[in-house]
């Protein structure tokens, strides 16, 4: 099946044909690794899961190479380490692991290779050689900066003229800078900060810029043009722009054929900022809500759209994950189906239907129950394998339905254990009332109380 993905080089939706389908390359931007990772950070990495999945369904697992780096050198980890005094490996290292630890929360599959930025020092050195050599760069008392006027297309991803930029006057200006565009290949070291954060070049010692840290990483493990390039639209300007200016000016080449934006998360209608006070962090949400829940909901909208995170989002997320594990339940015995999942590749094919691809996991819960009612088990086996084939593609359905009756955060089986104790004393203390408006109550969050010899038990449906 083709797939067609949108490509902000172009705006348009486009067939997708690799280079070389035996190594198909893909690259996400990652984070930089000073502080936990937020719902909106967790966006590109599930979106993108999705498509590394879908790549690796089309061309086959090994023909896939998937990287998403780590940032662990910047600004923002140079001060939040003077700050607080820690040692930057220490900070990189705990957050780099939290990190991977709440996108495994997300079922998020580890990337083929996850690049360190501070491991590829000598390729950006090399890259930022080239570029002075090629005369796309100069040497400032601050560091070497990006000439955007030497390049003829500066600003083709973003549709962004060098013009505009100046008229914005969004950059600051610095004397230093020869267009206020210009941007920092490599960084000479201030008094004061950390060895770590320092290294020996041909300029002087310093740091790389970030936007050489992705060109350097990207011509290291997956090569000089590569098949898709992804994430967040944030990235698109400038951080995109002058990865594709670096790469292009030093190789001669464009830098990646596809490119993918994924759009933000807000938070019940507002962006979602410190000041605003509504960070949500995936590490809390995760202790709230089982992760399939997040990621349901995260996947909920298509990718390209922005994407409004409400209680009501992830309530509904619940609802409907419930009801297709509810299914699965019904034909979890029921053995042997050969696997179908052509309508949810089919969805996603088509840059990334997520939408489509939920109802039709939802359209094959209801196959599952109709197959339960008629008591067909060869129909019964063939809805359990499509199910957990379609879930597949998603990453969702990755638990027994047992295992989900059950899941959820230990503090919301804690609570459900609380209300279903509650409802057993008002019983004996023959408040028949309380204990069916208790009964009641959970029964909208589509908790069922069993009472039988032994006690009262729930499950969820
Ligand atoms: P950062 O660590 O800030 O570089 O961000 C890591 C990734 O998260 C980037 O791909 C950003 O585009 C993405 N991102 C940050 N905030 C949001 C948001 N509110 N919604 C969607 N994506 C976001
Ligand atoms: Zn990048």
């Amino acid at each position: 099946m083709t797939i067609r993905l949108h490509n902000t080089l172009g705006r348009e939706k486009q067939d997708f044909v690799p280079q070389d389908p035996s190594r198909v390359t893909l690259y996400v931007c990652g984070p930089t690794v000073y502080n936990y990772a937020h719902i909106g950070n967790a966006r590109p990495a599930v979106v993108f899961d999705v498509l590394f999945r879908l790549l690796r369904r089309t061309y086959g697992e090994d023909a896939v190479v998937y990287a998403r780096n780590i940032t662990d050198v910047e600004d923002k980890i140079i001060a939040r380490a003077l700050e607080e005094g820690t040692p930057i490996p220490e900070i990189t290292n705990k957050y780099a692991d939290i990190y991977n630890a709440d996108l495994a929360g997300l079922n998020v599959l580890p990337p083929t290779i996850e690049p360190w930025a501070t491991k590829n020092i000598d390729r950006m050195v090399e890259i930022t050689q080239t570029l002075v050599d090629k005369g796309y760069a100069y040497t400032a008392p601050s560091g070497v900066f990006f000439d955007v006027a030497k390049m003829d297309d500066y600003g083709k991803l973003s549709g962004r003229n060098i013009e505009d930029n100046e008229a914005g006057a969004r950059v600051a200006v610095s004397d230093e800078k020869r267009n206020p565009a210009d941007f920092a290949l490599w960084k000479f070291a201030k008094e004061g900060e950390p060895e770590a954060a320092i290294w020996d070049s041909p300029w002087g010692r310093g740091r790389p810029g970030w936007h050489i840290e992705c060109s350097a990483m990207i011509a290291s493990h997956l090569g000089t043009t590569i098949d898709i390039h992804a994430g967040g639209i944030d990235l698109q300007f400038p951080h995109h722009e002058n990865e594709i200016a670096q790469s292009e000016c030093a190789h001669g080449a464009p830098m990646a054929r596809f490119w993918l934006h994924n759009g933000f998360l807000d938070m019940e209608g507002e962006k979602m900022s410190k000041s605003l006070g509504n960070v949500k962090l995936v590490h809390d949400l995760l202790e709230q809500w089982p992760g399939e829940v997040l990621r349901m909901a995260l996947l909920s909208g298509h990718y390209r759209a922005p994407l409004d995170w409400t209680r009501d989002l992830l309530e509904q997320a619940k609802t409907t994950l419930g009801r297709i594990y509810g299914a699965l339940q019904r034909v979890w015995e029921a053995d042997g189906g050969t696997a179908n999942d052509t309508a949810v590749v089919k969805a996603l094919s088509d840059d990334l239907n997520t939408p489509i691809a939920l109802a039709e996991l939802s359209r094959l819960a209801s196959e599952a129950h109709q197959a339960a009612d008629a008591d067909d088990t060869a129909r019964m086996a063939q809805a359990r394998a499509d199910l957990l084939a379609a879930g597949q593609m998603l990453g969702l359905l990755r638990q027994s339905p047992e295992e989900w009756a059950h899941g959820g955060s230990d503090d919301e089986i804690a609570r459900i254990d609380a209300l279903v104790q509650a409802r057993v004393d008002a019983r004996q203390a023959k408040n028949f009332a309380e204990a069916d408006r208790i009964r009641d109550e959970l029964a909208k969050e589509g908790i069922e109380i069993m009472d039988g010899p032994q006690g009262s038990t729930w499950r969820r449906n």
